[in-house]
């Protein structure tokens, strides 16, 4: 059997030691590319970029090892290692693991998922990985127990001889006293993740700011641990597969309903 390649990409950045983390644990499973963004993209969504020319450079990480920096956002350092920059396509693609958690409707939102929805798009696996740093108070966060984890569910993904299509595993990973094991569980998409709200203030100018920001909701969840929001909070790690058609195939038929009494339709 051919050697199984696995491609690392994030939204926080090159340097961020969630995917230097990640990158060593998936060591021990496959051969392993990183192609990651030189900056924090996170929140970037699947932001592209059409309108100008990216740039890719060879890095050392920093355990000395390869790596490549792209000028550009988590879903292209997806695309330009699919297009042509890697000698083949990888069996897998893994994202983060990522500085906080990506759950609920705010999954949208995340750079972690779009680019690993950048893979599943055109026919290769995708899992992203996000941790809840937020509730790890040291003064570095400690991603090895994500990686870990990551490890063990990407050496099972790779044993599968056929992977869902057109599906992004997102996998979140609450923050766990050191022993404690991490359990798994599979769930769906819950409600609002983040608080939303607006810090005003002045600048040294005496303009107006906004800024735009908001607080993690998964430590007062009530919510069902079916859900990723519900799981977390309860300690487990959530495993939800999410599907990159958004329709609502419900409405399907109401909605048909409605032309004939479009005017003009
Ligand atoms: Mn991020």
């Amino acid at each position: 059997m051919a050697e199984r390649m696995i491609l690392i990409t994030n939204d926080d950045g090159v340097n961020a030691p969630g995917l230097l983390a990640l990158k060593q644990a998936l060591e021990d499973v496959a051969r392993v590319e990183v192609f990651a963004p030189d900056r924090n993209w996170s929140a970037a969504s699947r932001t592209r970029t059409f309108h100008k020319p990216l740039r890719v450079d060879e890095v050392r990480l920093l355990d000395g090892s390869r790596g490549y920096a792209t000028s550009g956002t988590p879903s292209d350092c997806v695309s330009l290692a699919l297009l042509g920059l890697l000698d083949r396509l990888p069996d897998l693609i893994v994202s983060g693991i990522n500085d906080g958690l990506n759950l609920g409707r705010d999954v949208s939102l995340s750079g972690t998922v779009a680019a690993a929805m950048e893979g599943v798009r055109v026919g290769v696996p995708a899992v992203a990985v996000s941790f809840d740093s937020v509730s790890d108070r040291s003064e570095m966060p400690d991603y090895e127990p994500s990686a870990d984890f990551a490890a063990r569910f990407v050496r099972f993904l790779l044993d599968q001889q056929e992977l869902p299509q057109k599906i992004v595993l997102n996998v979140n990973v609450p923050y766990a006293p050191v022993g404690r094991k991490l359990e798994p569980r599979v769930t769906r998409l819950g409600g609002e993740a983040y608080s939303n709200y607006l810090v005003t203030g002045k600048d040294p100018q005496g303009r107006n700011y906004y800024w735009i920001s908001g607080d993690p909701l998964t430590k007062e969840s009530t919510e069902s641990e079916t859900t990723d929001i519900g799981a977390i909070a309860a300690g487990y790690v959530s495993i939800t597969p999410i599907h990159l058609d958004m329709t609502e195939h419900s409405l399907l038929q109401p909605l048909e309903a409605w032309i004939p009494q479009i005017d003009g339709a």
